[in-house]
């Protein structure tokens, strides 16, 4: 079989941490926009989203959850950027075993940005929309791939990591709890 390219749209959010002010506003529309049922709760440590700040350095960094990982790094770095020092942890977008960012706090299951996916969409995420400095820029791009090329959607690739880290049996009873709340 012949195999062509097919047009998908792709979505990005661009990050301009120069005009990040710290608010943390995107933190809490995306933990309240994720709360079951929706809106109910905001709490950041749920967000997917979260801000490395360090106001004395003038340091506000925003960093979106990526894939989880099952180990942690072998060694560390320091960069130094505009005269503001920062490390590996401050840029990594894995919810990894020696820290507790991006875990549900309850479960400690790993958490991934989802692009605020919904139906109907939304015109832009909700980070995006609540963020009040355009720090946050998102943008939708036509861009040609593979067809019948395998594409694990990003919401199918992060259950096979939990399931993968917590087995399939504490994945399950977790989607049973919040399924009742
Ligand atoms: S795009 Fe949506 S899921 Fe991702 S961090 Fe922003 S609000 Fe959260
Ligand atoms: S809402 Fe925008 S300005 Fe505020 S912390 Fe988030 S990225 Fe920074």
């Amino acid at each position: 079989m012949v195999m062509g390219k097919i047009t998908k749209i792709r979505k990005y959010i661009t990050i301009n941490a120069n005009n990040c002010i710290g608010c943390r506003a995107c933190e809490l529309a995306c933990s309240a926009f994720h709360a079951r049922p929706r809106y109910s709760s905001a709490n950041p440590k749920r967000a997917r989203i979260r801000i490395v700040r360090d106001p004395l350095k003038d340091i506000y960094l925003p960093v979106y959850a990526g894939e989880y990982t099952a180990a942690e790094c072998a060694g560390m770095n320091k960069y130094v950027i505009d005269g503001k020092e920062y490390s590996t942890c401050d840029f990594c977008r894995a919810s990894c075993p020696s820290r507790d960012s991006f875990k549900e706090p309850d479960s400690g299951l790993p958490l991934k940005c989802d692009m605020c996916e919904d139906n109907p969409p939304l015109a832009r995420p909700k980070c995006v929309e609540w963020c009040p400095n355009e720090a946050l820029i998102y943008e939708e791009r036509e861009e040609e791939v593979e067809e019948g090329a395998p594409q694990l959607g990003e919401v199918e690739i992060g259950v096979e990591a939990m399931i993968d880290k917590y087995g399939l049996q504490k994945f399950l009873e977790t989607v049973a709890k919040m399924a009742k709340l």
